[in-house]
């Protein structure tokens, strides 16, 4: 039997006249009218207010730190279960990452421990948050003990699942926070009828191969104001001044999509509602057949949440089993040509971050350790889904757990 992936690209028929296109016309550059189309695309179907896309999504949310001002020594309030391009970019600013456990509902960044997060910086007391702040270098430990505000919050849309944006915006205004959203793996989840992207003053979108759509690798920045996105462009573009001659009064990056891979994204997006369709259908078969299975919980929608159920993932009631379990469910499925995955490790559990502030509930490390990743892709058959929900549930029926 084939390989089942985790979430394989499907293309929709149509990419290839797109991408002809752009021969046709010569614009293999990072100019052109499929850049444009594309563009023009994700505003209409996420109604964005203006859309820049980006080489990455990783590359969208560096862009939208920029924008909201954030430098070296200020502090951004990160979701800490995703992942870890949610995180880096602030590092790239020589910013200092404040990870934000989850709650149970959502899977996604936590109001209350996020609220607690802003009045630890507002007064001084961030550095108690770290792990081992005696452990710190100076400097962060200085950065850590001034008391300001933090500069930005990264909340994330997990799996495609809304994170509380009602709850997480009406705190993030009452402090004047500006907020990116990382809907990387949420393009066409809504919230309360409002698409998720759209609910703050920045969000992103990644095109990478395993994403709802994909341009192969790619991205977009969502922003409500006009000033704004002229300004990523001009970022993303070298932060060349309108001169003749090649003129620069700021750093710049070189972070614009390519106009032959944004043809490809003008067909997937024809198929965008479709996919989302798919991916929900796949989830709730896996429901079904999960239904008599104790030991298994589903990520569930709250209410007013609609998910594009990116990933379908499971958390398995471990009660008094052996440590190793989670191993030998994943090697198991593995030695079957089923491709899964754990759930993101949060980051303050990551060595890289381990001396950065966190505010910690447990829930994250929890999902962390008991679920998995389903093979979730759009051109999955229900056969295909039927056959692996069959291997996992006859894995935890198994007595005897060896990894061999
Ligand atoms: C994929 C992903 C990103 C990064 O997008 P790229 O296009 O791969 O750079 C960021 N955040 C989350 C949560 C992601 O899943």
């Amino acid at each position: 039997m084939d390989k089942i992936f985790l979430s394989p690209p499907h293309m929709s028929g149509k990419e290839l006249s797109y991408i002809h296109k752009a021969f046709d016309e010569n614009y293999i550059a990072p100019v052109g009218s499929n850049i444009d189309s594309f563009e023009n695309e994700i505003q209409k179907y996420s109604g964005a207010s203006h859309v820049l896309v980006t080489n990455s999504g990783t590359s969208a949310i560096h862009l939208a730190l920029l924008l909201a001002g954030v430098g070296p020594g200020d502090i951004v309030l990160c979701q800490s279960l995703t992942f870890a391009a949610s995180a880096n970019p602030i590092r790239y600013l020589g910013a200092i990452p404040y990870f934000i456990d989850s709650e149970e509902e959502s899977w996604n960044m936590d109001p209350d421990l996020m609220e607690d997060a802003i009045l630890k910086c507002m007064t001084g007391k961030a550095y108690q948050a770290s792990a081992s702040y005696l452990d710190l270098d100076q400097q962060l430990l200085e950065e850590l003990s001034k008391p300001k505000k933090p500069k930005a919050i990264i909340p994330v849309h997990l799996y495609g699942m809304p994170a509380n944006m009602e709850r997480i915006m009406k705190i993030a205004n009452k402090y004047d926070i500006p907020v990116i959203e990382d809907a990387a793996e949420a393009l066409g989840s809504r919230y309360f009828g409002q698409m998720c992207g759209t609910f703050s003053d920045y969000g992103i979108y990644s095109f990478n191969g395993n994403k709802i759509i994909t341009t192969s690798a790619g991205g977009a920045l969502i922003t409500t104001k006009k000033e704004n996105r002229k300004k990523a462009k001009k970022l993303a573009s070298q932060a060349r001044e309108k001169e003749l001659h090649y003129e620069h009064k700021h750093i710049g990056y070189n972070y614009r999509m390519s106009n032959v891979t944004a043809g490809i994204g003008i067909a997937q997006m024809q198929v965008i509602e479709d996919r989302v369709q798919k991916r929900r259908e796949n989830y709730f078969r896996y429901r079904e057949n999960f239904k008599n299975v104790p030991e298994i919980q589903l990520q569930k929608e709250r209410q007013g949440s609609y998910s594009n159920r990116w990933l379908t993932t499971i958390l398995l009631e471990k009660g008094d089993l052996e440590d190793n379990y989670m191993d030998f469910i994943f090697h198991a499925l593995e030695k079957m040509n089923i491709e899964t995955r754990p759930i993101w490790k949060p980051m303050h559990l990551q060595p890289v971050y381990k001396y950065f502030p966190r505010e910690i509930s447990g829930v994250s490390q929890r999902l962390f350790e008991t679920g998995i990743c389903l093979p979730s892709g759009s051109s999955m058959s229900l056969d295909e889904i039927d056959f692996v929900s069959e291997k996992v549930m006859s894995l935890l029926a198994q007595k005897e757990r060896v990894i061999s």
